[in-house]
């Protein structure tokens, strides 16, 4: 038998449908392992090192479907960059997405190069780190990665590959931060950035094959300055434990014009496609906004989701936008980034013009959706949201602290100023779910590491007014923590180990009882409703979904002293 000559793959938590539950995919970050449970314990007898039962994680993280091991989803850049290989001369046999179950079966002697897509793969993730007592723990995420890559070089010393196995996607940056991993892992190569479609966009016309043969013929072998190369080669050194480790850092940039971006050729998963590359807004910690501005046409969109509904049997299209109320204008002569209404609406009657029956833009932002009051209502019509056909949308909330988001993020407001940051939150919220969408935020935690408590405390504020003044709204919250990127690529990375101050940690409390409470716990009791059995078992689900993280974070507060215990207090007096 011919191994492929490239063998793309991700590990089993971002190769899972979650049984169609979305908010489960948070489940990746739950603890795993202890390894530090003494061996006499009742805790150790029952369940040995395990802390949330492996079965009940299997259970809820089915793997995704294969065909001779073979995954039949992938995640979207995984698909851009087998698409890019394939149009650069790659023959198909030359390159597969394997299932991580089966990736032994498609690495031998002809393989060449192994590229894994990671979002979190050491489990530092901000949330992850709560989980787990600041990786005190292994998370979900980071034993599934560490069982990939030790598969992967069993599979290479067993079959007598030389594969060069290449990490890539947004959470390549950990390695900087476990380098014993690189070695462990025995990785060739770190992409930094996003591997595929969403960042370096490694899957444009002078990079995907050309990359990939660089990566193969020994050009990316040494950092030579005086070479000239469009892949940065940065070798970094690092010293941990008395110990000396290497890592090869690649960076890559290019702007591909939209013709030069290839369509996806088989399934993504959730049935993502992507309708716009870059964003106007300038937000300075973001680097999408560094790139220029480029919308697919609408048959370009339309033909990813045919490939998805003939190929993946899929009913729903996911759409991959940075701020999807930006498509179609032009920032530097719209005035106010008033949204293109028009051409809004005919991507969305071209989207449904497929026969889809749900879609959803991944990411807007509130102030464009507010911004023009047809807006919403008109999409919500065409896209047909009901209350049996919500839609979903992440938003950056990113902090309640008018004064950071007016030093850092002003334009994502406009038309609107900072000091109304708070009156376009909850008008925003407002509007989405009157029309039956639903947004889940996201914020920055330690804002270029200039969040001060009193900012902290106006997030946790903000929300909580929210909660009150709207009891019936719907969203979530998920704290991210801030990754020195875009315009602010020189500051340093917010480390949520050591920088967790109380207000910090009342942030995290304050939107985890959030999303238990009005996310996870009446979402749960929706599913399933029609059946007692199935309703019961959801529900129990739920309390140890949710309970679990909020129980975690009292016991860090004990563990770190009477600041941080009074901080969980205050919030359950005043903020519950
Ligand atoms: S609106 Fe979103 S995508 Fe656009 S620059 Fe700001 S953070 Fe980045």
């Amino acid at each position: 038998m011919k191994y492929p000559k490239v063998v793309l793959t991700a590990d089993r938590t971002l190769m899972s449908p979650y049984r169609g539950i979305s908010l489960a995919s948070f489940f990746g970050c739950a603890p795993a392992l202890d390894l530090n449970r003494k061996q006499t314990s009742l805790l150790y007898r029952i369940l040995g090192n395990q802390v949330t039962p492996r079965l009940l994680f299997d259970f809820i993280c089915n793997p995704i479907g294969h065909t001779n091991g073979i995954a039949n989803y992938a995640p979207y850049g995984l698909r851009k960059v087998e698409a890019a290989l394939i149009r650069d001369g790659y023959s198909r046999e030359d390159v597969v997405v394997a299932h991580p179950d089966y990736i032994e079966q498609f690495i031998g002697p002809e393989t060449q190069a192994v590229g894994t897509y990671e979002m979190d793969p050491l489990g530092m993730g901000p949330v992850t780190m709560t989980f787990t007592y600041g990786r005190r723990q292994m998370s979900y995420d980071e034993y599934y990665c560490r069982d990939l890559h030790h598969r992967i070089n069993k599979a290479k010393a067993r079959n007598g590959s030389k594969a060069k196995v290449i990490a890539g996607a947004s959470g390549t940056w950990q390695y900087n931060y476990d380098p014993a991993k690189i070695e462990e892992y025995g990785l060739y190569g770190i992409v930094e950035g996003d591997l595929g479609g969403i960042g370096p966009e490694i899957d444009g016309a002078s990079a995907g094959g050309k990359f990939f043969d660089a990566l193969i013929d020994g050009e990316m072998d040494t950092a030579n300055p005086f070479k000239k190369s469009k892949f940065k080669i940065d070798i970094k050194e690092f010293s941990r434990n008395g110990r000396e480790y290497h890592g090869r850092f690649i960076h890559y940039w290019d702007e591909p014009s939209v013709e030069d971006i290839p369509d996806i050729v088989k399934p993504s998963m959730h049935g993502m496609s992507e309708v716009m590359r870059g964003c106007g807004r300038g937000c300075k910690f973001c680097d999408v906004t560094l790139r220029p501005l480029r919308y697919y046409p609408v048959e370009k969109v339309q033909k990813e989701i045919e490939i998805n509904m003939k190929y993946g049997g899929l009913k729903n299209a996911w759409i991959h936008s940075d701020d999807i109320f930006v498509y179609g204008l032009n920032p530097r002569t719209t005035k106010n980034m008033q949204p293109n209404r028009e051409a809004l609406e005919e991507l969305f009657k071209g989207i449904m013009a497929t026969g889809i029956e749900h879609t959803n833009p991944t990411h807007g932002t509130l102030a464009g959706a507010i911004a023009d009051e047809r807006l919403i209502p008109n999409v919500s019509k065409i896209i047909r949201a009901s209350p049996d056909n919500h839609i979903g949308i992440q938003c950056g909330f990113e902090t309640g602290s008018t004064r950071l988001i007016g030093k850092y993020a002003d334009r994502k407001l406009a038309p609107f100023k900072p000091v109304e940051w708070h009156w376009v939150v909850k008008t925003g919220v407002k509007t989405l779910n009157e029309h039956y969408w639903v947004p889940a935020f996201t914020l920055i935690m330690g804002l270029d590491n200039d969040e001060t408590p009193e900012d902290s405390w106006e997030t946790i504020r903000l929300i909580h007014e929210l909660e009150v003044e709207q009891p019936e709204s719907k969203f979530t919250v998920t704290p991210l923590t801030f990754v020195p990127i875009g315009l602010l690529e020189k500051s340093e990375f917010f480390d949520i180990g050591s920088t967790m101050d109380p207000a910090k940690l009342g942030v995290m409390y304050k939107t985890w009882q959030h999303n238990f409470r009005y996310g996870i716990q009446k979402f749960m009791r929706k599913v399933g409703r029609n059946n007692l059995i199935k309703n019961l078992f959801f529900a129990a689900l739920a309390r140890t979904l949710g309970g679990v993280p909020l129980t975690s974070m009292e016991r860090f507060a004990r563990q770190k002293g009477p600041e941080h215990e009074k901080v969980i207090e205050k919030i359950k007096a005043n903020y519950w």
